[in-house]
């Protein structure tokens, strides 16, 4: 497999063509962005951290039967992945309110939500991913019925799997984001599971171990996150 030219930098990472016109190498980066890209770091062994954990993740997943775009990790901070046409639509499960549902709907933080929530939103950071629904998903050719069903299927099956995962390890998944796109028909699970897109408390103290670090500048952003992975058995390496 030869890397090629890169076909687009994102906010925290950046993918690469291949040889291959069906694979890509998506390089994780230590930039780190949060409110709609307003707020930006460089964050030491992030993009390292990230990549190792995505990898970590997705393989739980597709052993619990969620087909992803996953081929294999290549580096420390890059991964080999299927090429998809990406469905413009992050989906969210919430098992706590955090976040934007508390802005939104005035819910007190930690409030218990049982059943877990769920919420789609558009992809675009110009209109700053706002909240959609399944019929403009369909109106504006986001996504087809089965495709919607297809990813809320496997979202919530991501979140009973995740949900265990993160509890025996001495922790609390209180919300995650997930992209699906499509490869030769299929929907697969794309992009990434790491604490840049989901929240992770301690069980116990209730001590916020993601992104909201960076948020609230609460600090030791990547010490957490790979305290978490330490919770989860992993080990990381930076070479
Ligand atoms: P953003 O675009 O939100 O700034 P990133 O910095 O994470 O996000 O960039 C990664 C981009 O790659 C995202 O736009 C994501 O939708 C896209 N992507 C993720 N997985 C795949 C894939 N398998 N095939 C094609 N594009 C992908
Ligand atoms: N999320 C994400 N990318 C986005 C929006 C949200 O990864 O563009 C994740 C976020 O980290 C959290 C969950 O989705 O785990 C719900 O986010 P929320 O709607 O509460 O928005 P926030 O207040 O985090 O901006």
């Amino acid at each position: 497999m030869e890397k090629r030219e890169e076909l687009y930098a994102g906010k925290a990472k950046s993918v690469y063509a291949t040889d291959n016109p069906d694979l890509l190498v998506m390089h994780f980066r230590n930039d780190t962005s949060a409110f709609d890209g307003k707020k930006r770091e460089q964050l030491e062994r992030k993009g390292a951290v990230n990549n190792q954990f995505n990898a970590f993740i997705m393989e739980k997943l597709q052993a619990a039967g969620i087909a992803t775009h996953m081929e294999k990790q290549l580096s420390a901070d890059e991964s080999l992945v299927k090429r998809l046409d990406m469905i413009p639509v992050e989906c969210v499960v919430r098992n706590i309110a955090a976040g934007s549902i508390c802005r939104r709907l005035g819910i007190p933080e930690g409030t218990e939500l049982n059943p877990p929530t769920y919420e789609l939103f558009l992809k675009n950071d110009a209109l700053g991913d706002p909240m959609i629904n399944e019929s403009h998903a369909l109106s504006f050719g986001w996504a087809t019925q089965e495709q919607l069903e297809t990813m809320q299927k496997l979202t919530f099956r991501a979140n009973e799997v995740l949900r265990q995962l993160f509890l025996d390890g001495g922790m609390l998944l209180v919300d995650f984001k997930l992209e699906f796109g499509v490869f030769h028909g299929e929907v697969l699970l794309a992009d990434e599971f790491s604490p840049d897109g989901c929240r992770l408390w301690d069980r116990q103290t209730r001590e916020k171990l993601d992104k909201d670090r960076f948020r609230q500048d609460l600090g030791n952003v990547v010490e957490s996150y790979e305290e978490v992975g330490r919770r989860l058995g992993m080990t990381f390496s930076y070479a």
